[in-house]
């Protein structure tokens, strides 16, 4: 090899290349894959949730973590004894360098669509927030490596593989194009309504006021209200919380009913409800940056 070609791959920039933050090295802190519930499996790194589901006829994947994330992902769907190239579809949560910052290099890894709301799609193809993106003014810190083929899925719209139906509920909010995921699991006759539900977390970068848009605010009401209002056993958070591990490891006793909780959605989405008041309260006592 020429030496400049050799300087070029030793320098070259990948879809797996490690992004750099405050948090990523403890979200992408290794977790040995488990079941969840019935044909659901979680497969991220520790603080991280990439979820897979086995339809019998095929896989799909929901968030693909950092970057770095996608070689774990990938480790953990192939020691639950799968095949990647078995994965028909990858669905993102919100395009964030955290939940899609792997997306490109698993499907190049499985040669799965890519499947987003309209708004995620635009800003999955950038990989970048979206200019309206409450988080946009952090600028370059945003970039992840940009998803190619990415199909829209509308409102309500589903995703169908095998016997397994997922259905897309656009709750915007966290970012435009936020997505919460919902299908069914069954473990023999017991069968659970499971949530891969949005960030409801109210961030933002300097300068940007959510109180100045109230459409905005309204529009983020509305997604919190979408998720309380969902039948919902099993809950999945983006970033998995304290209680899911509890629920791990109640559930290596108790068995995996340790994690049906229908109480779950309507506390997320009290908690939701709160932290977006309480940054309206911060925005206008001048608390924000
Ligand atoms: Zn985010």
């Amino acid at each position: 090899m020429h030496l400049l070609a050799i300087l070029l791959a030793a320098t070259a920039v990948s879809d797996t290349t490690p992004i750099r933050c405050a948090d990523c090295d403890a979200w992408n802190a290794p977790q040995e894959p488990f079941r969840i519930y019935g044909d659901t499996y979680y497969v991220g790194p520790r603080g991280l949730s990439s979820v897979l589901i086995d339809s019998g006829k095929g896989l799909i994947l929901i968030d693909g973590g950092l970057p770095q994330s996608a070689k774990l992902v990938a480790a953990s769907v192939r020691k639950l004894g799968f095949e990647l190239r078995d994965v028909r579809w990858i669905l993102n949560s919100h395009a964030h360098f955290d939940h899609a910052g792997g997306m490109a290099a698993l499907q190049r890894m499985t040669g799965a669509k890519v499947g987003a709301s309209p708004a995620g799609t635009r800003a999955l193809k950038t990989g970048n927030a979206a200019p309206d993106d409450p988080q946009a003014g952090f600028g370059e810190a945003m970039r992840y490596p940009p998803v190619r083929n990415v199909e829209p899925i509308a409102d309500g719209a589903t995703v169908t593989v095998g016997g397994v139906t997922v259905t897309a509920h656009h709750t915007p909010g966290h970012t435009p194009g936020g997505t919460t995921w919902t299908w069914r699991s069954c473990e023999g006759d017991r069968c659970a309504d499971v949530v891969f539900a949005e960030s409801l977390t109210a961030i933002a970068a300097p300068g940007f006021r959510y109180a100045a848009d109230t459409a905005r605010v309204a529009q983020f009401r509305r997604s919190i209200a979408t998720i309380r209002a969902l039948p919902c056993d099993v809950l999945i958070l983006t970033h998995p919380s304290g209680r899911f591990f509890e629920q791990l490891e109640a559930s290596a006793r108790e068995g995996r009913t340790a994690f049906l909780d229908s109480s779950a959605c309507r506390a997320y989405a009290d908690r939701g409800d709160a932290s977006l008041s309480q940054r309206l309260r911060d925005e206008a006592a001048g608390k924000t940056p």
